[in-house]
């Protein structure tokens, strides 16, 4: 593996840590508001979990190939996650806003390691292969999940949403 090669590995890994971090704020953004979608808010908390155990695997990956995370953009995706998870205030259908978000944020991790995944081929690092390859699963578990759940989430919001008295939005 050339340096070059390397040092956009090391850059791609940098970004999904960055991401994995703001996912962690976004999500736990949204299950602490949800109170009236208690499965969505299950498979949510689930997500988290699993999205701390992909910063900390993806951090590894990063130090094993000497490099290390960079704080600069770290801070940047949180801030935006946190812009992220206050717009549900403002807005009358915050449950269904959240689903579509993360369903797409979903997919920008799946493309992430998929893309991932053929730099670590093409550098001859089998061990970030590998670890990429696990997290994407998980990412394409969560975002089938989430397409299979969406259709239900919305009647339910729409059902609510008629219902006097019943919160919908969240
Ligand atoms: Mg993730
Ligand atoms: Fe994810």
């Amino acid at each position: 593996m050339t340096t070059e090669m390397k040092e956009n590995l090391l850059d791609w890994l940098r970004d999904a840590h960055a991401m994995e971090e703001q996912a962690e704020k976004m999500l736990t953004a949204t299950a602490e508001r949800l109170e009236n979608y208690p499965e969505l808010r299950h498979r949510i908390e689930q997500h988290i979990q699993e999205t701390r155990h992909q910063a900390e695997q993806v951090r590894l990956c990063i130090t094993r190939l000497g490099g290390d995370t960079s704080a600069v953009k770290d801070t940047t995706a949180k801030m935006m996650a946190m812009a992220q998870g206050l717009s549900g205030i403002f807005v009358s259908d915050e449950v269904v806003k959240a689903s579509l978000a993360s369903y797409a944020f979903e997919h920008m991790e799946i493309a992430s390691y998929r893309a991932l995944i053929a730099a670590a081929e093409a550098c001859g690092e089998p061990e970030t292969k590998q670890i990429c390859e696990q997290i994407l699963g998980e990412e394409e578990a969560m975002a089938n999940w989430l397409a299979e759940h969406l259709p239900a989430t919305v009647k339910k919001f729409l059902a609510r949403d008629e219902t006097e008295g019943a919160k919908a939005k969240r």
